[in-house]
């Protein structure tokens, strides 16, 4: 949720010294880190197996050992030499970071893989990137201190970094990478806390960014205590995507944390069934256990997750890992987007093809975040065929059609009226009198 370019007093994440560095197999990584034969750049994606698993899930050595560059991803994907001329001109303008631990659930022979089109730039990100706007949501203008989005009365957006360990390729936004490696300085915080403490208004703040577990425990920590202390701020939220690309990073320490500050609510960003593995269902696992509540939103993507079988299977995926699937998301009309971007329609079929095959819980809402700041409206198909004062005519999942009879007691407005000039009677002698 940024809403603006880094201002030139956040800090650049390389000078944190306990962040992860933002580079992939620095120099120094290489040599003094990672043990013998690790060194990605002899990979591809079977060698992941070779890598020893105190190190593989290690989040920080998946963060080091991203995969950023075209020449890079071709040791492990197979790219010809014109489409690393095209990709390598799609990354000048949008950015790569692939984690290993994301990278190894791809099948790279596939060329429709629907984890690859998330994670793989595609050319056509700069070939339709006449299509749709920087920023549709129009996050900037609601900026009421940096870093600070306050768009509805009682809940508002911190935006800590715009740093992501993966760069989703259909991501709202993908304006700000080009700023990236930047988290907040503890002068910008402490301003969006003094706002928030001012605002009592405010009950509900989504920590957000780019992605807030990008920062070490501690200092997520400090935020988080900080906002516990302000008596008007009931809930805490998290948006991250760190269970689905790298949940290696979910540890007993974070959770522990978390635990000490609730009620926290985390949402998180699985697309596809095919991200629901032992390690991330591990990490929602011990999220749940710290207390956690674990939500889920995902994107409506062509190609990835634009079916009823793959949502009925990412849903009730979900579920299993004691994931709530909470909204299906029409993808914004996001510049360099477009070719992941389907027809409304699509996600309101999808909904009925799952409402009644399987049980509501395993149902998001579809909704549609409206351009220009509008918010988010739900969509759904629609089961009524007629309406009058006295029944409802609606179609079930079957296409079957019910009458179904509304109260013979007039609405309660209607009640207020009648008796403004009466005397008063009481509702037993109301319901006798009808
Ligand atoms: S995790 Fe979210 S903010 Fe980060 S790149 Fe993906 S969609 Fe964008």
């Amino acid at each position: 949720m940024t809403t603006k370019s880094a201002p030139a007093t956040s800090e650049p994440l390389k000078d944190l010294e306990e962040e992860p560095p933002s580079c992939p197999v620095s120099k120094h990584a290489q040599e003094d880190e990672e043990p013998p034969g690790s060194n990605l750049a002899s990979f591809d994606i079977a060698s992941f197996a070779r890598i020893p698993r105190g190190t593989w899930n290690d989040w920080k050595w998946q963060f080091r050992n991203r995969i950023t560059s075209i020449d890079q991803l071709a040791r492990f994907i197979p790219l010809s030499d014109k489409e690393k001329l095209r990709l390598k001109l799609v990354t000048e303008r949008y950015p790569l970071s692939i984690t290993p631990y994301y990278l190894s659930l791809i099948n790279p022979s596939d060329p429709h893989d629907p984890i690859k089109k998330q994670a793989v730039p595609s050319f056509r990100e700069i070939a339709l990137s006449s299509m749709g706007f920087e920023d549709p949501l129009e996050e900037r203008k609601h900026s009421v201190v940096p870093g600070l989005v306050h768009r509805y009365p009682d809940r508002l957006v911190m935006v800590l970094t715009d740093i992501c360990p993966m760069l989703c390729r259909h991501c709202t936004r993908k304006r700000e990478w080009h700023d990236g490696g930047w988290v907040r300085s503890d002068e910008e915080i402490e301003a969006m806390l003094n706002y928030i403490r001012k605002t009592k208004a405010v009950r509900d703040v989504i920590i957000s960014g780019g992605d807030p577990l990008t920062l070490s425990t501690d200092r997520l920590e400090g935020v988080i205590a900080r906002l516990r202390q302000i008596e008007h701020v009931e809930i805490i939220r998290i948006g991250t995507r760190f269970p689905v690309v790298l949940p290696q990073r979910i540890d007993g320490e974070l959770c522990a944390m978390l635990s000490k500050y609730g009620p926290i609510w985390l949402n998180t960003h699985f697309n596809h069934y095919r991200e629901i593995t032992l390690e991330a269902a591990a990490a929602c696992d011990r999220l749940v256990r710290a207390g956690i509540v674990v939500n889920n939103q995902s994107v409506l993507l062509r190609g990835v997750n634009d079916t009823v079988k793959t949502q009925l299977k990412l849903c009730q995926g979900l579920l299993k890992i004691k994931v709530r699937p909470y909204y299906l998301f029409q993808c914004d009309e996001v510049q360099g987007t477009e070719h992941l971007r389907t027809p409304v329609r699509v996600g309101i079929k999808i909904i009925e093809g799952m409402r009644g095959h399987t049980s509501g819980l395993a149902i998001p809402t579809f909704v549609v975040d409206l351009p220009g700041g509008g918010g988010k409206i739900p969509l759904q198909p629609n089961y009524v065929l007629s309406q009058t004062e006295d029944e409802l005519v609606a179609r079930n999942y079957e296409g079957k059609i019910f009458t179904f009879h509304n109260p013979v007691l007039p609405a309660p407005a209607k009640l207020n009226r009648q008796n403004e000039s009466a005397p008063r009677q009481t509702s037993y002698q109301l319901a006798f009198s009808l």
